[in-house]
């Protein structure tokens, strides 16, 4: 198996803007962005460092993994996640090793990538996530500036649908 870098550590944490001011602030991490992601049912505040990102993960909703990962050990490191060349041959590869996976086939991620959990029980102690990148990470960007948008827009008061749409069309042409 090939592993190419670590794309990401995910940090669980009580309150973005208070993780912010140590990630951020302190530390003088950039913040790129902070994404909703429904599939996580999690807002996620994206940190880059050179070919890496620290995201900052807090769950909105109480019964998804990362909530009872918050609630039973608090905040903290919740996985670290390796970009591999090819997940089907890794996982193939960590199963004839009697490695525990979470994910015995790849997950489809926002976007179209290709992600897969190895289990803490294997891995002394740590979530491993492997990652493979796929040629849609443009179709995720363009899907991430629409939610963007989405989320401005229902944030602030209610708007007529026509306004609403209107603006939904302003953001798809984003990149
Ligand atoms: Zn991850």
């Amino acid at each position: 198996m090939k592993i190419k870098r670590i794309d990401h550590i995910a940090i669980v944490v009580e309150d973005i803007d208070q993780a912010l001011g140590f990630w951020r602030d302190a530390l003088g991490l950039d913040l790129s962005h902070v994404e909703d992601v429904p599939d996580q049912q999690s807002i996620v505040a994206f940190l880059p460092t050179g070919e890496s990102e620290v995201e900052l993960v807090k769950p909105t909703t109480d019964s998804s993994g990362v909530a009872r990962f918050l609630e039973k050990r608090g905040p903290g490191i919740h996985h670290i996640c390796f970009e591999v060349e090819d997940i089907e041959a890794a996982l193939s590869s960590l199963r004839q090793d009697n490695i525990r996976l979470i994910n015995e086939t790849p997950m489809i991620g926002t976007g179209g990538k290709k992600i897969a959990f190895i289990h803490p029980e294997s891995t002394h102690g740590v979530l491993v996530e492997l990652y493979e990148l796929t040629g849609q990470e443009p179709e995720m960007r363009l899907a991430r500036a629409r939610r963007l948008a989405d989320r401005v827009l229902t944030g602030g008061q209610t708007m007529a649908n026509s306004a609403l749409e209107f603006l939904r069309g302003l953001g798809s042409n984003g990149r």
